[in-house]
């Protein structure tokens, strides 16, 4: 349905709007859609080529076809011990609980997944989980994912959106009621009209100067848009680096050099030649959690213990061309192309690199609608699942369970939603006047700003932090914020542009709330290592929250971690103990 609206631009509605089209976006369009709602998914890029794409790894279901033992207890045990007792017990249960189910239903809907000769899943082992429980697709499980559910949705009659950026929300009498958001093509201005809106934007990594994401994807686009329309965010500190990502050449720095190398026998060495996790956790060695990994490499880095870029070095060629060649065919091809070296024979200098933003917009746990009536979110975008350390595997399937919670709670809410959902024309034409202020001659390269803000992240916000440091980058962020002028939207950036100047509002925005909770955090816990308070307190196994005050200000505030139901207690106890002594490594 497609209207001029008497603003003079172009009105879209329908029952339920997703904004963003990687896996939790695709699931909650299919799961609005089977509850009866007419259903437009909007997305930066091609309907394919969303974030989750890039997923390789696997998506984990306590099915036990290779483990019997297993079951969703465990997994939900697993989880909340790795995010370090800050997850959501609620949300980790539902996760645990319906994986298997959502794993199994995409497999029926055609993603094909390894099987064993018997037909079943095939599973195997990521770092920190007690029993075999990841399924995957090769090394390619997020694609096959994503085109398993854009084919699902597109059989369903979900209308998709291709290349529009969404800058603002529509929140009409305190009810989200919709989005505007422009062609990054043609600057071809719309408004999407709806009942009910599912934000599934992804998390905001690329705030960081080395880091996972894509270039124009991960800038905490959805966070803003949330936090802007009234909306909670929670544990924006929470930031998982990956320990190993490429540091060289800098077109590539920071691309993930997946887990499966230290799962296959992978040894980090120091440039002394000393095999150093034996000094962090001689126990796991180079299996041990991503973040005592990451820490270890960063603190032997900065120890001057590191290579030529700058890295330390991850060797796999003990294991032989022909096992490389087989369990490793695209990391062997990458590293080729990227350097012309050949793991087989050669060692890779890696270092830690942003990869997953466990924090993210507050959320119920069953609905996952947001505090604002007639908004929710899914995905890397929410919070409440992975605590202060996310396990391999987990974020695949996050997208499905509650991609599929908040859309059919979406639909449920656009049904109730009595009248006429479109917005004042005046809202329409007030917010695209705003639009318009934002574009002009600029005088600073957005380029150049994006670049000093990643830099502050990294330097004041990275992998160790102190007070001191995250209070220095809380002033950076403000004299970029004040060089950020109107942007350059003519010709020569065309509406890119435009899109790159949003993502650093944005991002400026989830950086500032991000070095807020920081600084509350006043203890080492998980991925938050902060060198002034090198201990876990039990005291702090709270949530912070950010909340932005109608004049632009942030407050930051922290409550407990909800309790754990009493019949999955004894699941908590009996699995390993948390080490509370837990501190920062010296
Ligand atoms: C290299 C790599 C490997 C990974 N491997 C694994 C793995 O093996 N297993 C696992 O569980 N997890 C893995 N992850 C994590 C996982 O892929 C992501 O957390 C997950 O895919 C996020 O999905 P999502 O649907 O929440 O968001 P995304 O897939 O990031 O999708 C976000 C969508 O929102 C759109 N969007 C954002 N802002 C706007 C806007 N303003 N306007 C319009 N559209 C917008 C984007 O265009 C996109 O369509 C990996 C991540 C990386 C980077």
């Amino acid at each position: 349905m497609r209207a001029a609206s008497n603003s003079g631009i172009d009105v879209v509605s329908s029952a339920v709007l997703v904004v963003g089209s990687g896996g939790a976006g695709l699931r909650a369009a299919i799961a609005a859609r089977e509850n009866g709602a007419d259903v437009v998914v909007l997305g930066k890029r091609g309907r394919l080529d969303a974030h989750t794409s890039m997923a390789a790894g696997g998506i984990n279901a306590a099915l036990g076809t290779v483990d019997p033992e297993d079951s969703w207890q465990q997994h939900f045990a697993d989880t909340m011990h790795e995010g370090y007792l800050l997850s959501h017990p609620r949300v980790a249960e539902l996760m645990a609980r319906e994986a298997p189910a959502a794993v199994l239903e995409v497999a029926g809907w055609g993603c094909e997944f390894a099987r064993l000769p018997d037909g079943r899943l095939d599973q195997r082992f990521f770092g920190a989980h007690t029993w075999r429980r990841t399924c995957y697709a090769g090394d390619h499980t997020g694609r096959d994912i994503v085109d398993t559910l854009v084919r699902r949705a597109e059989a369903l009659g979900v209308r998709f959106v291709e290349r529009v950026y969404v800058w603002r929300l529509v929140v009409e009498d305190g009810r989200c009621a919709g989005a505007l958001a422009f062609d990054v093509r043609t600057g071809d201005r719309a408004a999407f009209v709806a009942s009910a809106v599912v934000l599934a934007t992804g998390g905001h990594t690329s705030l960081w100067r080395t880091n996972t994401s894509r270039q124009d994807e991960n800038h905490g686009e959805g966070m803003a848009l949330a936090l802007r329309a009234g909306c909670r965010l929670m544990d924006m500190e929470l930031v998982q680096f990956h320990p190993t990502g490429l540091v060289a050449p800098p077109e590539v720095a920071g691309t993930l050099v997946t887990e499966a190398v230290r799962g296959e026998g992978g040894r980090l060495y120091n440039a002394k030649g000393e095999r150093f996790m034996s000094r962090y956790d001689s126990r796991r060695m180079e299996l041990s959690t991503r973040d005592r990994v990451a820490l270890a490499n960063y603190t032997e880095i900065m120890s001057g213990r590191g290579g030529p870029n700058g890295g330390v070095f991850l060797d796999v060629s003990h294991r032989g061309r022909d096992h490389i060649l087989e369990r490793l065919p695209t990391m062997h091809r990458q590293l080729l192309a990227f350097q012309g070296l050949d793991i087989s024979k050669e060692p890779m200098e890696i270092a830690p690199t942003a990869h997953y933003s466990m924090g993210g917009i507050a959320v119920d746990p069953d609905t996952h609608a947001t505090d604002v009536p007639g908004l929710f979110a899914a995905g890397e975008c929410a919070a409440g699942l992975h605590g202060a350390n996310r396990l391999g595997g987990n974020s695949l399937v996050d997208t499905l369970v509650f991609g599929r919670r908040s859309g059919a709670a979406a639909a449920a809410a656009a049904r109730e939603q009595r009248g006429d959902a479109l917005p004042r024309s005046r809202d329409i034409a007030e917010g695209n006047s705003d639009l318009d202020d934002l574009i002009g001659r600029s005088t600073e390269d957005v380029g150049t700003l994006q670049r000093q803000l990643r830099e502050v992240m990294w330097r004041n916000c990275g992998v160790l932090r102190d007070e001191t440091g995250l209070r220095e980058g809380l002033g950076r962020l403000e004299e970029i914020r004040s060089a950020l002028g109107p942007v350059d939207a003519g010709a020569e950036n065309g509406w890119v542009g435009l899109g790159r100047a949003l993502d650093l509002r944005a991002a400026l925005l989830t950086a500032e709330a991000t070095l807020r909770c920081a600084i509350e955090r006043r203890e080492t816990r998980g991925c938050h290592n902060r060198s002034d308070h090198r201990n876990l307190d039990p005291a702090m196994q709270r949530n912070f929250y950010a909340r932005q005050a109608p004049e632009g200000a942030l407050t930051v505030w922290s409550e407990p971690v909800p309790a754990v139901a009493d019949e999955l207690m004894p699941w908590l106890e009996s699995a390993r103990e948390l080490d509370l002594s837990e501190r920062l490594l010296e």
